[in-house]
């Protein structure tokens, strides 16, 4: 319940876009431009109850936005260690 606050809805929505606003485009795991997926440094599975603050994210390649320059996919390859089971619904396919 509280864990889908953190991948969708308006307040998630302003974080993220604050965070971007804040932080540019430049991936805080591989250091390169054009991230595009907000990563939380706190991991939502490890904290689902975390409050939801534009500085408690980073801007990360992921599913969505891989790396144009290493081809990774930053935010997923750290964020599925921890857990097992898939968390981001947020793809379409
Ligand atoms: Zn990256
Ligand atoms: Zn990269």
């Amino acid at each position: 319940m509280s864990r889908a606050r953190h991948r969708s809805g308006r307040p998630y929505q302003r974080a993220r876009r604050a965070m971007f606003a804040i932080y540019g485009t430049v991936c805080h795991i591989c250091g390169h431009e054009g991230a595009g997926e907000a990563d939380h440094l706190t991991p939502v599975s490890v904290d689902p109850g975390q409050p939801l603050d534009p500085h408690g994210m980073r801007p990360a390649h992921g599913a969505n936005a891989p790396c144009p320059t290493c081809l990774r996919l930053c935010n997923t390859e750290r964020g599925a260690r921890p857990i097992t089971k898939a968390v981001r619904t947020s793809r379409d396919w």
